[in-house]
């Protein structure tokens, strides 16, 4: 391809703002796609993704339009995937900044367009939705050139929906991205953007050629990982697979090489001739690191072997989680997992229970602390609260915290601002902008993993978003708090907590625990300690003898229907010191109230 006909862009939008639909609607301007084959949103492909809204993978496809070659590049749309963002951005030149004309400007679309602008994107503003009754494109118009600082005096007013503006952003994209540059007979640097397995081809790499020309046939070199492969197709998805000869300098497409494993193949890497190498790789590589650490147990302890396969299964398709086996007194066989960030950890574990069908315990999460030990003991890593070090053999704990850029309407800052106050947060900058409040804080990880972005929803109605970044580690006054049930430790709920926190949390802990544990024949005492000393302590009563008591002797069935419920609730259930704990508890109690 002349590469002077080469446009290469990516969609940045708010969560719900039509950037999905817009890009069905591209796909099927150009004649990617029938009406029929429309019919299901094409890029969203993964069911969890469609329900959640959100991509979870990137994806690209070529479309043609006018004797141009436009290659939309889909990014994940979630912070926990920022590193991948950020190499699908690196292989563009230019960005749609999709807006929602009834909703506006919103944290997401924000540190989205920061991103864009430090890539030095040209930006073409869309303005979509203007259909809907409530759709404002004027007042977004001056919002997308107040709040971003923009120019938006030619964004394309449209209707993705209803078919409204798609020329006109077709031919904005060819008019206003700038081309790709790069020299073909340099020695080539092929940015690795994505990867994934497919189970017919093996592994699938996404890349964008920078310099040189990519052919089947070559034998190529990952520059970081050191390896060679030999290429054995090489195409393009329009959005279906189509095979090329080669992929020029500023071109996107596919490579396979009969790579066995995503590991391999990691983001970011650079792809050189084996023979005539590049001497420098691109810049940017990043080793992506697991920042949220579970324990995922099987209900059932027969079901481990099956835990065992589906994890390795994911984990073919999603080299940034890790796995360990775990053993833990009370819960068994399991494993120790890390995820990217929380909604990293919701996905793989919603889908171990949807795809592979499993009942599954997930113990809190934690973050990664660093401890140094008393005495020259050394250094540790601990990701898991159950092998936190006798305290007075600590010498100091060092937790990770963020930064925080929150966006929220101006009526509902107060409690915003006091839910980041109760997390620990440092305010660091408070702006507003057409009555929204833009609030910036730094908050220790651990805090915001559990709960906080539902607690920012809940109090805001669903208006605020939030976006944040790590920024090292800080030491802080840590502990592990213990959760006792009938004086037996439950490992699953044990979790390091700030000292200033540790009571307030323990009470909430015990006092949900009385609510979702039921009632047994004996009296439950419900406890939280740190070390030896109870911070917090509820207890749960206890029951009658025979539960069919209630049931007055006389009506059979119902008797029989609660049998029944309490023989399926007992496999849901793990027990700890003759309790049996439902395997809801572990969840809910988690959840700070
Ligand atoms: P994404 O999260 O940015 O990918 O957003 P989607 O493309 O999934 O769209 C979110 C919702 O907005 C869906 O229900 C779409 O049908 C709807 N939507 C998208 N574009 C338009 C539009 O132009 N007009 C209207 N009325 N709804 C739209
Ligand atoms: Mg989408």
């Amino acid at each position: 391809t002349d590469i002077s006909k080469i446009r290469n862009f990516s969609i940045i939008a708010h969560i719900d703002h039509g950037k999905s639909t817009l890009a069905d609607r591209l796909i099927q301007r150009t004649g990617g796609l029938t009406e029929r084959e429309m019919s299901a949103q094409v890029l969203d492909n993964m069911e969890i993704e469609k329900e959640r809204g959100i991509t979870i993978k990137a994806q690209t496809v070529r479309l043609e339009w006018k004797g141009h070659v436009l290659n939309l590049m889909d990014t994940p749309g979630h912070v926990d995937f920022a590193y991948e963002v950020s190499r699908s951005l690196a292989a563009c030149e230019g960005a749609l900044l999709v807006v929602d004309a009834a909703q506006g400007v919103e944290a997401q679309t924000l540190a989205n367009v920061y991103q864009s602008i430090e890539h030095d994107h040209e930006i073409v503003p869309v303005i979509n939705k203007i259909d809907l009754p409530a759709a404002e494109p004027e007042k977004v118009r001056a919002e997308i050139e107040d709040v971003i600082g923009l120019d938006a005096s030619n964004a394309v007013l449209a209707s993705a929906k209803s078919g409204i503006g798609i020329d006109e952003i077709l031919d904005a994209i060819v008019e206003r991205i700038p081309a790709p540059k790069g020299d073909a007979d340099a020695p080539l640097k092929a940015m690795l953007v994505d990867s994934w397995y497919d189970p017919y081809l093996g592994v699938v790499i996404l890349v964008r050629v920078m310099e040189g020309t990519l052919k089947r046939g070559q034998q190529i070199k990952f520059m970081q990982a050191g390896t060679t492969h030999l290429i054995d197709r090489v195409g393009c998805f329009r959005p279906k697979i189509e095979q090329l000869p080669d992929l020029g300098p500023g071109e996107i497409g596919f490579i396979t090489a009969q790579i066995k494993e995503i590991a391999q193949a990691r983001v970011g890497d650079t792809l050189t001739d084996a023979k005539r190498s590049a001497a420098e790789p691109l810049e940017g590589f990043k080793e992506v690191q697991p920042v949220v650490f579970c324990g995922l147990f099987p209900v059932d302890a027969n079901d481990f072997e099956k835990l065992r396969e589906s994890i390795s299964k994911l984990r073919l398709n999603d080299a940034s989680f890790s796995f360990e086996m775990e053993t833990s007194a009370a819960l068994g066989f399991g494993y120790r997992c890390g995820f990217l960030g929380l909604l990293h950890l919701e996905i793989i574990q919603e889908r171990l229970t949807r795809e592979y069908d499993l009942d599954l315990i997930t113990t809190a999460p934690s973050v990664v602390y660093q401890i140094e030990l008393t005495h020259g003991g050394g250094h540790i890593e601990l990701h898991n609260p159950a092998d936190m070090p006798d305290p007075n053999k600590i010498e100091s704990i060092a937790e990770p915290w963020i930064e925080a850029t929150i966006y929220v309407p101006d009526e509902y800052l107060g409690s915003i601002l006091k839910l980041c106050q109760d997390r620990r947060g440092i305010q660091k900058n408070l702006t507003y902008v057409s009555g929204r409040a833009q609030a910036t804080y730094e908050l220790p990880l651990n805090e915001v993993v559990f709960d906080f972005y539902d607690r920012l929803k809940s109090i805001s109605r669903g208006y605020a978003s939030f976006d944040y970044h790590q920024i090292g580690y800080r030491e802080g006054d840590l502990v592990k708090m213990s959760v006792l049930v009938n004086a037996e430790p439950v490992d699953a709920l044990s979790m390091i907590v700030h000292r200033s926190t540790a009571e307030s949390r323990g009470r909430g802990m015990c006092e949900r625990l009385k609510d979702l544990i039921p009632r047994h024949l004996f009296k439950i005492p419900i406890q939280a300690a740190i070390g030896g000393k109870v911070i917090a302590r509820e207890t749960i009563a206890a029951m009658r003898k025979d539960v069919t008591a209630k049931c007055y002797g006389g009506d059979i069935s119902r008797k029989r229907k609660l049998l029944d419920k309490q023989k399926e609730g007992k496999k849901r259930m793990r027990e700890y010191g003759s309790v049996q704990i439902p395997q809801e508890a572990f969840i809910a109690a988690l959840r700070m109230g």
